[in-house]
């Protein structure tokens, strides 16, 4: 049996969550799923953003599913020290868990491609996966200097950390359309020569059936947004992935629209990227797509259940096409999108 830590946090994050865990419910009820404090509120209870108890829970979780922390800029929480502050419980919570894969679906929903800043026929159909190194590479090697008018920072990488990544990134493949475009500047750089040795040859050892090409981070940037249909799944380093993901987190239109995953050999990480939104904190007007759409990676890629996952997109897509939340231009409120999500799933196959 799984145990689910589920950490609603701060703003619209207990409403989103609360929207996740009734999806989770009807999907794995023979999930075990507990309630910990993260973030201001952890704080207001407890005096610390990351509190023992929630520390404690994380140590047997088989998965986190993460809501949204931090509060409004002239939040009093804003006044803290920084160690005090929201955003570092979701640091200490990253740290304890060790994810070194970052997952971030961009997917166009069927009949939101009005949304997109991209030409209707350009977004329909859209439906990438980015995996993201997430430990290595210029972000965080120790060598690293700034002295009078020179500075430097190294981006190294050895070969068991870009095997682990690039195996996240085939596994997901297998389940999708079997394509990975493996994203470096090996033309320049002799780190990026290695990333996509190595990434080669874990394809030619153990993923024979996954079609894999290579392509210089330059063109990707380009090709992303003047022909994204052409992506499956991506791999890349931490300060590439860092840039393509944010860059392809513009093509569905919306913020409440962006799950994502962070994997490690321990528990993941699941949570919506967008933030807390403290302006509509409270209406129950948010729009909680992206917190069951981590549900759903959640179960693809965290307890490997990727039924149970496909039930959850299905119901989805259905929701947002008969009852699109505020954000998207309709008039469905978080409970009736709920709702809609959970009769979805009650009439699926
Ligand atoms: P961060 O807290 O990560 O710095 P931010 O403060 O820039 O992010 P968000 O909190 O994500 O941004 O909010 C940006 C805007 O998007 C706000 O107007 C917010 O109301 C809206 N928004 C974000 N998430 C949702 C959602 N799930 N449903 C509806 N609106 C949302
Ligand atoms: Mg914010």
């Amino acid at each position: 049996m799984s145990k689910v830590v589920t950490l609603p946090g701060d703003g619209i994050g207990p409403e989103i969550t609360a929207a996740a865990v009734a999806v989770l419910r009807e999907v794995a009820p023979d999930l075990t799923l507990e309630e910990h404090a993260i973030g201001g509120g952890a704080y207001d209870q407890y005096g610390d953003p990351l509190p023992p108890r929630t520390r404690d829970a994380l140590k047997d979780a088989d998965a986190v599913l993460l809501g949204t922390v931090g509060g409004a800029h002239d939040s009093p929480w804003n006044s803290l020290p920084r160690a005090l502050r929201p955003e570092s419980g979701l640091l200490a919570l990253r740290k304890e868990l060790g994810c070194y894969a970052n997952l971030r679906p961009v997917r166009v929903q069927p009949g939101l491609e009005h949304l997109s800043p991209l030409k209707p026929d350009l977004a329909r159909g859209v439906d990438i996966l980015i995996v993201r190194e997430l430990l290595g590479g210029i972000y965080f090697d120790g060598d690293r200097q700034i002295e009078g008018g020179a500075a430097y920072n190294t981006m190294r990488y050895t070969t068991p950390e870009v095997e682990r990544v690039a195996k996240v990134a085939f596994w997901a493949a297998e389940q999708r359309k079997g394509r990975v475009t493996s994203v470096d500047k090996a033309n320049v750089l002799e780190v990026s020569e290695l990333w996509r040795r190595d990434v080669q040859a874990l394809r030619d050892r153990s993923y024979r059936t996954v079609h894999l090409n290579h392509e210089y981070v330059d063109s990707v940037a380009m090709l992303i947004v003047a022909n994204p249909s052409r992506y499956d799944v991506i791999v890349t380093e931490n300060l590439f992935g860092d840039i393509l993901s944010d860059l392809a987190a513009v093509i569905p239109g919306s913020l409440g629209l962006m799950p994502s995953a962070s994997l490690g050999d321990g528990a993941g990480l699941f949570e919506p990227i967008h933030g807390s939104a403290p302006d509509i904190a409270g209406k129950g007007i948010a729009n909680p797509a992206a917190a069951i759409q981590s549900a759903g990676m959640l179960l693809r890629h965290g307890l490997k259940r990727p039924d149970a996952a496909n039930q959850i997109d299905r119901a989805v897509a259905l929701a947002l096409r008969a009852h699109p939340t505020r954000d998207l231009g309709g008039q469905a409120d978080t409970a009736t999108f709920t709702r809609a999500v959970l009769s979805a799933l009650e009439t699926s196959p």
